[in-house]
């Protein structure tokens, strides 16, 4: 993981700020991965993604994510912390041995043997916009079925079989859907929630970039200093250099 700079963290949030969600969470995924070609990103594991975002957001904030719920029993507010880097780690996303090839699972079943990769952000994508997503991401994802010596498409797929693809998809892509099961303190009712890390880390990228903006105005202002250079200054500097203009 590559610690972008400030600047460079600017332009992406400045290019988000025209976008949608899907659009931010691909700026996001790559920044986190400068490694991978950006036209690649959209097909990596949906999971694998997950803990890419997780690492960024470590990598640019810390471990620590405090996150707000509200219970959906009695509605009391429920506040706590998880932690960024063991979600980058149980879900296992860059820096591990995985290529291409780790993307496919197989499926051997009552004479079945089915090959299916797993789904990435353009995958659920395309399904969510058909008829049936369901049956639109079987199609776009298999690689092969062949029962008994014969190919079977994927509208063939009996139900059991589907369900093991699914099964399998989830064994090998944990992060996919990270669920979070959190019991309130006031009523003891459990409440489930998804954990969005893409849109989590956009809010926080978009403070940041704001206030940063704000001690660039400032500095600006008492120094005359360009912008770059302000930018080029680390945030220790920059912190120490505002409170001398606070002092004054
Ligand atoms: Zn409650």
């Amino acid at each position: 993981m590559a610690i972008t700079g400030a600047a460079e963290l600017l332009v992406t949030w400045e290019a988000g700020l025209a976008e949608a969600s899907t659009g931010r969470a691909l700026l996001l995924h790559r920044a986190a991965r400068p490694d991978v070609d950006a036209a690649s990103l959209p097909v990596l594991p949906v999971g694998e993604r997950e803990a890419d975002l997780f690492a960024l957001r470590r990598a640019l904030f810390g471990e620590r994510m405090q996150v707000r719920l509200a219970c959906s029993a009695c509605g009391a507010d429920m506040e706590f912390d998880l932690d960024a880097g063991e979600f980058a780690r149980s879900l296992g996303g860059s820096g591990g041995p995985g290529g291409p090839g780790d993307s496919v699972v197989r499926v051997q079943q009552d004479g079945w043997d089915v090959e299916f990769r797993l789904p990435g952000v353009a995958d659920l994508t395309a399904a969510a916009r058909a008829g049936d997503p369901r049956a639109a991401l079987l199609a776009r994802c298999l690689v092969s079925a062949v029962r008994d010596g014969t190919t079977v498409g994927a509208g063939d797929l009996p139900v059991p079989v589907q369900r093991r693809i699914a099964e399998a998809v989830e064994a090998a892509d944990p992060g996919a859907d990270v669920t979070l099961t959190i019991a309130c303190p006031e009523c003891g009712e459990a409440t489930r929630a998804e954990l969005d890390i893409a849109s989590y880390l956009w809010t926080e990228l978009d403070a940041w970039a704001r206030d940063l903006l704000l001690d660039v105005h400032l500095l600006a202002t008492s120094y005359g200093w360009s912008e770059p250079e302000i930018l080029a200054l680390s945030p220790l500097r920059r912190r120490y250099y505002l409170e001398l203009c606070a002092d004054v």
